[in-house]
């Protein structure tokens, strides 16, 4: 069997270059993506960091998101008041505090929710985005309160809100503390509907665990970027429970979609026209930013009501 040893060895370079995605000079100006397309960084920013191939929205900062999200890039960040660090005095390898403090040294960030104020189309909202770089964008007190925060501002203002979701899974030091977030963000979303205030969340790739099932899906309106997945339990978890073949697009935006949980896929440069246009047919105002806001008109109506005094 000593030539078949041999003639693997030989091949082997040859078969791990078939099945490799191409892959280029990745560094200061060039970005892979996952289509094996090797793409010019300042095409790619100007494309508002979406492959111009396979059309994939790959992952931006907050910063850069509310940037392309508000009129001229111009927005006015909100700092809510933060509740103190590691209640539960937590340590595994490391200690928890000296990992945030870490964390927000590389960052510059104080915690995972950022919250802003600005206008979309001469529209003022509020808008709050989970930051995957810190802490992979998971869910602790002080994320849970700048969701808040975000709420109540909205509500004092009478604004619209819209969360762009992402990461989301629970901040395993701060334990309970971290799981009482979802019932909190899901009261003020209820005081948001009862005084009748736009709650618009957008979920982005990837949005996971806590996020997805508590604000991420129970909008007036669901929107989500193409393909971005959205999962409450990882594929793993799911098919070694059900023994069950799960179709390739499961939890996928598109596959939500099918399903009734999603809305609306919007791209990522069509996102401030179609918001504004929500905003203003869901508080009956006679003006649009779509062509095609006729047919969101007809999809909405049935409930329109429920925004309007
Ligand atoms: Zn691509």
């Amino acid at each position: 069997m000593n030539w078949v040893k041999e003639k693997f060895k030989e091949l082997k370079p040859k078969i791990k270059s078939i099945f490799r995605v191409k892959v280029g000079p990745e560094g200061h100006l060039w970005q892979n993506c996952s289509c094996g397309t090797v793409l010019y960084k300042q095409d790619l920013e100007d494309n508002l960091f979406v492959c111009s191939v396979c059309k994939k929205h790959h992952p931006i900062t907050a910063k850069e998101r509310f940037k392309i999200f508000f009129d001229n890039g111009y927005f006015q960040e909100i700092f809510p008041m933060l509740p103190v660090d590691d209640p539960l005095k937590f340590a595994d390898t490391r200690i928890y505090k000296v990992r945030l403090d870490n964390v927000r040294e590389q960052t510059k960030r104080h915690d995972s929710v950022m919250l802003a104020e600005g206008l979309i189309n001469g529209i003022k909202v509020v808008a709050g985005i989970v930051d995957i770089t810190f802490m992979d964008g998971s869910i602790g007190r002080a994320a849970g309160e700048a969701f808040l925060t975000g709420a109540e501002h909205a509500l004092n203002y009478n604004l619209p809100y819209i969360f762009f979701c992402s990461g989301g899974d629970m901040r395993i030091q701060e334990s309970t503390f971290s799981l009482i977030q979802a019932s909190r963000m899901i009261a003020a979303i209820s005081l948001l509907k009862e005084k009748k205030i736009p709650y618009i969340p957008v979920c982005l790739d990837q949005t996971n665990g806590m996020i997805t099932g508590s604000i991420a899906l129970i909008g007036d309106v669901n929107i989500a970027e193409p393909k971005a997945k959205v999962t409450f339990f990882s594929q793993k978890q799911i098919k070694e429970t059900t023994r069950d073949i799960l179709p390739i697009e499961f939890q996928t935006a598109e596959y939500l979609l099918e399903k009734g949980q999603i809305d609306l896929i919007v791209e990522r440069k069509d996102l401030p026209k179609t918001i504004s246009t929500l905003i203003l047919i869901r508080t009956n105002q006679n003006k649009t930013f779509l062509s095609d806001a006729t047919d969101y008109q007809s999809d909405f109506t049935g409930e329109a009501s429920s925004f309007t005094s």
